[in-house]
């Protein structure tokens, strides 16, 4: 949470004009820093980042069949069943739990438009094998990039790779608005199709380019991003100095995901692989019992979602059983953490 006078005065200037929505002064003054920061040419802030998946699929008019990871939050294959399109799960690999680019080709069918691929807790997927799957099959790639704020991959942001790539500011995020999120993208067209689609389509208050849906971001939540944006860096190296005491702390049975080569990552959760699920489910249920709770993220894996026609996904479904992502934020402490690690190693057998 970041300082509540803090918002109020960032807030104020909102009330001042009388101006709460519809692209504010701080909508624009977020996205300018944004933009600059990650050195993307066109961006649109979002109401939360789950629209703007929705938003990509339909803009760039995909039909038929999307590649996808099983191994990511629930919004990256409803949406594109939402949008009406049939998900095409690939398995992950087994040490970074992104897509494996080794197995997309055979899943690739005349009905296939795109790969929509997620950063999984920021780790950069192999965008450079994907990169060359879609050049040879023609097909769009976009990146859930809901974790990956802050990470770069061959020192640019993760925000510049695929056709486009969305983002979410939702409060558990690293960087956040309370509900929010954004869309990226490096090429001025496709900027025009997804603005239009962000906010109903309008080209003027009386006209309309086409139809539309309304994802636009508020000034209030703006403003909860202004607050916390000048304690960016602050935030990195806090939880960068808790996710390393994390890794020594903890046995060394313990598997943690590995980050791609090339990454600057952002240290935005600790997930961390039992051996089986009878351990973490005990494991779980000790640290609940001490008022500790990590979240089995991502649980389940989902290619077993209710509405889906089942696809067996071996590595996905054997990481989401067993895998945990223990406590991780600012205010957390060293003695906490040392407290955490005791338990979970106390209580591996
Ligand atoms: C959080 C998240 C989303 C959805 O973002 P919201 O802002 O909550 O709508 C989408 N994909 C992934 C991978 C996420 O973690």
């Amino acid at each position: 949470m970041p300082n509540q006078d803090e918002y109020q005065e960032i807030l104020k200037k909102s009330w001042d004009k009388n101006w709460m929505t519809n692209r504010g002064d701080l909508v624009k003054k977020l996205e300018t820093k944004i933009k600059s920061k990650f050195h993307i040419p066109y961006m649109i802030a979002t109401t939360n980042g789950t629209l703007p998946i929705q938003i990509a699929l339909k803009t760039l008019r995909l039909t038929g069949e999307i590649i996808t990871t099983p191994f990511s939050y629930v919004a990256t294959t409803s949406s594109i069943v939402w949008e009406g399109l049939t998900p095409v799960f690939v398995d992950i690999e087994v040490d970074t739990f992104t897509i494996d680019p080794k197995k997309i080709e055979k899943k690739i069918t005349e009905k296939t438009s795109a790969i929509l691929a997620t950063h999984v807790f920021g780790n950069p997927c192999d965008v450079e094998a994907i990169e060359q799957l879609a050049k040879k099959y023609n097909l769009k790639v976009i990146y859930d990039a809901a974790h990956s704020f802050g990470v770069t991959y061959k020192d640019k942001s993760m925000f510049n790779y695929g056709d486009l790539s969305t983002c979410s500011f939702h409060a558990t995020k690293i960087f956040h608005t309370a509900e929010g999120g954004a869309i990226f993208t490096k090429n001025e067209d496709l900027f025009n199709k997804l603005y239009y689609h962000h906010n109903f389509g309008h080209n003027g208050p009386e006209h309309f380019h086409g139809i539309g849906v309304n994802a636009k971001m508020s000034e209030l939540q703006a403003a909860m991003g202004l607050t916390v944006w000048p304690y960016l860096e602050t935030i990195f190296s806090r939880r960068k100095l808790l996710f390393e005491l994390y890794q020594d702390l903890l046995a060394t049975r313990m598997v943690f995901q590995s980050i791609r080569e090339h990454t600057t990552y952002n240290y935005s959760y600790i997930p961390v692989v039992f051996e089986s699920e009878e351990q973490l489910i005990k494991v779980q249920k000790v640290l609940n019992e001490h008022h500790i709770f990590p979240r089995r993220y991502f649980y389940p894996s989902l290619n077993k979602l209710p509405y889906l026609e089942y696809q067996q996904m071996p590595i996905s479904e054997t990481i989401s059983e067993r895998i945990l992502c223990l406590p991780l934020y600012y205010d957390l402490n060293e003695t906490q953490i040392g407290m955490i690690c005791d338990l979970i190693n106390k209580n591996l057998d």
